[in-house]
This record gives structure tokens, C-alpha cells and sequence, in this order.
């Protein structure tokens, strides 16, 4: 019997014959662990993004939006610690001089037995060493050291550096948050996984600003809310798990840390993390810059400088997981269909119109539906091969809807339209379509509430 479980290597394979994932360059022979999204994979990349920032900011009265630049004052990372400490241990292999993760040693292969992990080859390893994982730059056409600039490894500092300019003219006071999506980048050790571990990828974080005391409780609550996130989006409650971590992983700065776990086919791997990052931030801020980041509270009169608990996600790695758990195998083996059980609210198309015959003015009123249709859904038109294929070629990139024109359309106004995971069918007024798509591409509501 075939095997139907999903692999990374299918979602790859798929990815790039249906135009989510390319490799980078390809022409060029490609760059080592960066990606391209094509026409499909941009709109779900989209479509998970406007989710989490619907959720996040436009959803809510407590959180604003910001979009800072990726260069920033080198002191920046000075301060926050990444100078000095933003490294990972590196081992090299003294037979095949390839470098590894010496903390991710298994998750690592020996590039010359790759069924063997490194060190466990003929190869012998060094002692480990750490590596900066930032990406250094010079600004302007200056290469001396005082030009040197980096592309920012996390968007939060974007973030802690903007915290007076947010309180300041959008009047916020605790418990409040800012919120970021962008690029970041790390020069990692040993990045691969597909969109797992990139080099460049994009984060999507919240900095939660909260009165010293009120830490604890607004910490749990972002740890319920964000994996009560992906569930609402579809993602198998059984593929995700919230896991603590333990005092030996825990930053010496945090309170509290945990990661949303997600079980891709490399196993369980962080999607994100949440931390209670106490005052460190913007203390350390205020050390560097000299600058008073504190919080003066009009009517208690108290001054403080805020906790901050901080949920960071990952756009691409949580694309991958809906993308990993949306794919699904069904049907005889004979006539097996792959299909992507996307959450309608992210499906790159939600629609796809369909014409029995390209005759008999099928194609024309197939085409008239596709513009109705336009401004309310991301809709696609099909007219090549059997309605059959068609229906096949829908599944296989997730289309929630398939709507068929035949020759009764012309005479009654009513199409067919195909549900994509239950296959059904059924005959329903052409003047109904908006209403029935828009209820069923609408966001999920999360169950948790606005406040602990
Ligand atoms: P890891 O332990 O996997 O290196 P991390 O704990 O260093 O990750 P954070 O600094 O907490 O990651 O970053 C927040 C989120 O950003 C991660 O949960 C992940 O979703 C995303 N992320 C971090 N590094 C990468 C990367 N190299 N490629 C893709 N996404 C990443």
C-alpha cells in the first residue's frame, strides 16, 4: 500500500510543482536555505500573516501596530545583549571540515554518511566554539568598523527602542502592546528543514506591557491565547503542544518561558515562543541610551518601568505548519486525491469557477460569475482538461469551493458547487454565492477573552 502520511519531502515537491516554494536563484543553482514564495504561497504567507495581525492588533483596543527599519543604531544590539551573546556553539569536522550545531548535533548529518550524525562518522569534531549570528553590514561607502552596521536578528528591538514614541502619541498606558512583522536574519550555523531554519525569514512579534505584578497572569493568558491561535486555524490539536521550559533553558533574564510546539515530520519543533521578559529590555535600553523609558502612571502617580511579555512567531515557520497540516491523502489507492484542508480563511484561492464544456456559451457565464465574485474572494477560473482533473488540481492546492457552469445554468441561474473536503455537491442560486463563500472564508473568533 502507498504510504500516505505527509513528508516534508511531498510538501516540498508539491510546493514547487504548484507554485507555493521555490528554491532561491534556481537558474543560478540555487542559495543554500533561502526560498522564493510563488504565486500561491505569497497569498498563504499573506493570508497566515493578516490572521495573526487581525488577531493581534486590528482585533483589539490594547495593542497597536509598528513597522521599524531592519538597520538600526549599532548600540541597539549592544544593549539588548546580541554583541555579545547572540551565538551558537559550532563544531567543525576535522575529516570533511563541515560545520554543525554542536547542540543540534542530532537534528545534523554527516554530509559525507548521511546516515550517520556528525562526530558519530569517521570524522572527528572540535572543541566547540561560539559563533555570532548576526549578519554584519557597512552603511554608506565607508568600509571602516565605525560604518558597521547589522541586519536586525529579531524585530523586537524595533519594538523596546520605540516604546516612548508609541506611549507618547497614541496615548497607551499598561497593559498594552505593540506589535511587529518583518524580516530578520541570522547567519545560522546549520539552517535546513525547508522553510524551517532559513537564514532570512520573517518573525511576527508582540512586546505586552504590563505594571510589575500583573506579569504572571498576562503571561498565561498569552500562552493560552497564542496556541488557542493556531488551533483556530485549523491546526490538529494533537500536532501542537505547549512545552515550559526548564530552568536550565530559561535566559537568565525571564521569568517564565514556553514554546508552542508544533509535531512536523522532523518531529516536535518550536513554532513559537512566549516569554516573561520582566523589565530587561527596556532596563537595558535605558543603560545604554541614557534615556528614561520608565512609565509615569497619571492617575496612581506611580513611575515604573513595564514587564513584558513577549509572544514571537515565525510567518514562515507557521506557514510551513499549515501547510504540513493541511495535507492529507484520501480516496481508493487507485484513485487516490491529495488534497490541502486549509482553513477556508487561509486558502490562497477560495474559489475556483468552472465550466462543464469550453462551448455553448458555458465559458461566458462562467466568466461573469468569476467577476461577481472578484471583490468579495480570491477566485480562480479553469476551463482545461475533465471537470474531474479540475476538481483534483483545486484540492491539491486548497481550494475550499469549486463552483461548475452547465448548460442548466443558462437556463435556471443555479451552478453546482463542490465542497473540497466533503466532495459534496449541491445545486444552489447563482444569487446566493456571495453570501454563502463570504460565511465561509470569514475568520474564526478565538474563544479566549481580551484579558486574564
Ligand atoms: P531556534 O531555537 O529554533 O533557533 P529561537 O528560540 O532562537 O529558535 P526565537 O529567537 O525565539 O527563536 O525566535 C522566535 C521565532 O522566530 C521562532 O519561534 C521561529 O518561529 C522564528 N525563527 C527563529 N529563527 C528562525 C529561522 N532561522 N528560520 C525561520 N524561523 C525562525
Amino acid at each position: 500500500m502507498a504510504d500516505t502520511a505527509v513528508t516534508m519531502e511531498k510538501i516540498v515537491n508539491l510546493s514547487k510543482r504548484r507554485g507555493f516554494v521555490f528554491p532561491s536563484s534556481e537558474i543560478y543553482g540555487g542559495l543554500g536555505s533561502c526560498w522564493d514564495y510563488g504565486p500561491l504561497g505569497v497569498e498563504l504567507k499573506r493570508n497566515v500573516k493578516a490572521a495573526w495581525w487581525r488577531d493581534t492588533v486590528t482585533s483589539r483596543p490594547d495593542i497597536v501596530g509598528l513597522d521599524a527599519s531592519i538597520l538600526m543604531h549599532p548600540d541597539v544590539w549592544v544593549a539588548s545583549g546580541h554583541v555579545s551573546n547572540f551565538t551558537d556553539p559550532m563544531v567543525d569536522c576535522k575529516l570533511c571540515k563541515g560545520r554543525f550545531r554542536a547542540d543540534k548535533l542530532e537534528d545534523s548529518v554527516c554530509p559525507k554518511k548521511p546516515s550517520k550524525q556528525p562526530g558519530q562518522c569517521d570524522g572527528e569534531l572540535t572543541e566547540a566554539r561560539n559563533f555570532n549570528l548576526m549578519f554584519k553590514t557597512h552603511m554608506g561607502p565607508v568600509e571602516d568598523s565605525g560604518a558597521s552596521v547589522y541586519l536586525r536578528p529579531e524585530t523586537a528591538q524595533g519594538i523596546f527602542v520605540n516604546f516612548v514614541n508609541v506611549v507618547n502619541s497614541a496615548r497607551m498606558k499598561p497593559p498594552f502592546g505593540i506589535a511587529q512583522q518583518g524580516k530578520s536574519f541570522r547567519n545560522e550555523i546549520t539552517p535546513g528543514n525547508f522553510l524551517f531554519r532559513t537564514r532570512e525569514f520573517e518573525q511576527m512579534e508582540l512586546e505586552f506591557f504590563v505594571k510589575p505584578g500583573e506579569d504572571d497572569a498576562w503571561y498565561i493568558y498569552w500562552r493560552d491565547r497564542r496556541l488557542a491561535w493556531y488551533k483556530a486555524y485549523g491546526i490538529r490539536a494533537e500536532r501542537l503542544r505547549l512545552r515550559d521550559h526548564g530552568g536550565d533553558e530559561l535566559a537568565h533574564y525571564a521569568k517564565g518561558c514556553a514554546d508552542v510546539e508544533y509535531e512536523f515530520p522532523i518531529g516536535w519543533q518550536e513554532l513559537e515562543g512566549i516569554a516573561n521578559r520582566t523589565d530587561f529590555d527596556l532596563k537595558a535600553h535605558i543603560n545604554q541610551s541614557g534615556k528614561d523609558l520608565s512609565f509615569f502612571d497619571a492617575d496612581s502617580k506611580e513611575r515604573y518601568v513595564p514587564y513584558v511579555i513577549e509572544p514571537s512567531a515565525g510567518a514562515d515557520r507557521s506557514t510551513l505548519a499549515f501547510l504540513v497540516d493541511a495535507y492529507d491523502e484520501d480516496g481508493p489507492e487507485d484513485d487516490r486525491r491529495v488534497v490541502l484542508r486549509f482553513h477556508p480563511s487561509l486558502a490562497p484561492i477560495k474559489v475556483a469557477v468552472l465550466p462543464l464544456m469550453r462551448k455553448g456559451g458555458l465559458p461566458e457565464k462562467a466568466q461573469e460569475i468569476v467577476e461577481m465574485l472578484r471583490p468579495h474572494a480570491a477566485v480562480s477560473y479553469d476551463q482545461a482538461g475533465s471537470i474531474g482533473r479540475r476538481y483534483r488540481r483545486q484540492d491539491e492546492i486548497g481550494t475550499p469551493f469549486g463552483i461548475t457552469v452547465d448548460y442548466e445554468t443558462l437556463e435556471d441561474d443555479t451552478v453546482t458547487l463542490r465542497d473540497r473536503d466533503s466532495m459534496e455537491q449541491k445545486r444552489v442560486a447563482i444569487s446566493e454565492l456571495v453570501d454563502i463563500i463570504t460565511k465561509a472564508i470569514a475568520p474564526p473568533s478565538l474563544a479566549a477573552g481580551l484579558a486574564p
